[in-house]
Parts: structure tokens; C-alpha cells; sequence
């Protein structure tokens, strides 16, 4: 779809089921029949989304989070799913296309794609010709992690992945709370979920969309807040995400989701109670 001059698209890995010990395991999309509500989904798993953002802006291809990263190494055991490769490739696009990569943060169902193992059990970057921007903050916080007794549930740093990126100087290492990639495309820290997660705004005419990452990670998230154990500060995940809601209303800005099943994106309206529902994206 069209956000001004930008072409947007959402890459979608597939749906997963999510375990209580933070692993993923692909699901048959067949056998999700009816619409569950939060509530009706089993405690001890979640169904998800993984769906990528690319956006085309003439010769810049500009990729927002990179999956789980399956089926891209060589060795792998999840041969059928799908991943960046096959993704971009429906585009037309090969990895070494890609020119700009922004991560909302390192949890690795967000960040693995970027870089896969080869023949000789080597890491690679995945995105070969692009930068890596993500925020300060959240790499110094990754590093922290390491070894620390108690990592939130389904919120893991992959650091083999985050070494390499770091060692073959592929990243961009963000300080400003706002941050423009290109015209028209501004990372914006928000925090929250984790120290140094960020999303990002696309505005071109009178156009606006958002990729909201992990601080609104679907449709259900718009109006409860179901987030809170997974948030490493949940104050300020739920100040960032009354901000830019509201702001997001009043732009009728679209709002494209990472982890939905059933409804990916939509443009943000506001009924007299003040629920948030979403409009088809024209
Ligand atoms: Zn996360």
C-alpha cells in the first residue's frame, strides 16, 4: 500500500505459538478457525504474528525488524518457514537490496533475522550492504543482560547475532529520542517495553503511518493493556502509548502491526467512548 510517495508492505513469517518459556513454534494457519479474544487464548501459549515492515522510497529499501530469522542458515531445521529471503524475494528484492534496517529493539523474535550462519558455520550479516540503526540505550542494555539470572519471559537478547552486527561496524548506535532515517521516515525512542525501544513514523503529504513494534503489538493491544509483565518499565510503555495513539487520531494515521493474526493494520479512529477501533487502509 501507499503511504504518500512511500510503498509500504508488511512481510509476514507466519503465526506462531508462543510458550511460557519464551520459545516459538510455527502453526498451521488453517487451524486458527474463529477470532479469539485475549482472554480466550490458553495461558501457557499465545498465538503471534512476525510481520516485518519494508518500505520502497525509490532506490532506498528500508526494512523495519528482521524476524525470527528461520530457514535463512544453512543448518537450519525450519526450512518451511518463511523468512526475510523468501519474503523479499516476492518483491523482487534480495537482501543485498536492502539499504536501511531500523529495529524497534533486540529482543530476538524482532532482531534474529539479522544475521543467519553459513556454509561454515560463520555469522553473516543478513542485510549485507545496510545499516543497522537501533538505539544506544538498548544495545548498552542488551550487553547488561548477559548473565543476568532472571530474563523476562519471551524476551531474549540473541547476542552471538548482536556481536557480529557490532563487530563488522553495521550499527548505528542512535542517541536523539527523535531520529530522521531518511525524509520523511523519523525513529522515535519511546522506551517502555524495553530502555531503548523505538518505533517509527512515515509521513509523506498528507499521509502518516506508524510501525509500532512491540508498544502496541496488535489490534488487541489498542485498548487494554495485556502488555504489562513483559515491559521492563510499564509506566512509561503505557505514557508512550497514550502519546502517540491520541497523536495518531488526530493524524489518521495508519497503524501497522508486528505480532497480529487477524487484523495487521488499519487507520486509527476513536469512537464516543473513547475506544480505539481501526478503518480499512484505503
Ligand atoms: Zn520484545
Amino acid at each position: 500500500m501507499k503511504i504518500g510517495r512511500f510503498e509500504v508492505e508488511q512481510l509476514s513469517e507466519g503465526i506462531f505459538d508462543v510458550f511460557e518459556d519464551g520459545t516459538f513454534q510455527k502453526i498451521d494457519a488453517g487451524n486458527i478457525t474463529s477470532k479469539k479474544t485475549e482472554s480466550e487464548v490458553p495461558r501457557n501459549a499465545t498465538h503471534i504474528g512476525i510481520d516485518p515492515l519494508l518500505i520502497r522510497d525509490g532506490n532506498r529499501v528500508i526494512l523495519i525488524d528482521t524476524g525470527l530469522g528461520w530457514g535463512l542458515d544453512a543448518k537450519s531445521t525450519y526450512t518451511d518457514t518463511s523468512n526475510l529471503k523468501t519474503n523479499l524475494d516476492i518483491f523482487g528484492l534480495t537482501p543485498d537490496d536492502v539499504t536501511h534496517v531500523v529495529l524497534s529493539h533486540l529482543h530476538f523474535d524482532h532482531a534474529a533475522g539479522s544475521t543467519f550462519v553459513d556454509d561454515s558455520a560463520t555469522t553473516q550479516p543478513t542485510l549485507s550492504n545496510a545499516n543497522y540503526f537501533v538505539q544506544k540505550l538498548e544495545w548498552h542494555y542488551a550487553i547488561q543482560r548477559v548473565g543476568e539470572a532472571n530474563p523476562v519471559k519471551g524476551g531474549d537478547y540473541n547476542m552471538d547475532e548482536l556481536y557480529k552486527l557490532h563487530a563488522e561496524e553495521k550499527l548505528v548506535l542512535i542517541t536523539d529520542t527523535y531520529f530522521e532515517l531518511v525524509p520523511g521516515i523519523t525513529l522515535i525512542k519511546t522506551g517502555g517495553h524495553t530502555p531503548g525501544h523505538q518505533i517509527v513514523k512515515i509521513q509523506d503529504a498528507d499521509e502518516t503511518a506508524y510501525f509500532l513494534g512491540d508498544l502496541v503489538p496488535s489490534e488487541f493491544h489498542l485498548n487494554q493493556y495485556v502488555m504489562k509483565q513483559m515491559d521492563i518499565d510499564p509506566i512509561q510503555s503505557k505514557k508512550a502509548k497514550t502519546l502517540i495513539l491520541r497523536q495518531a487520531v488526530k493524524e489518521k494515521a495508519a497503524l501497522f502491526f508486528y505480532h497480529s493474526i487477524h487484523v495487521k493494520n488499519g487507520v486509527l479512529v476513536q469512537d464516543e467512548e473513547n475506544r480505539y477501533a481501526l478503518l480499512d487502509v484505503k
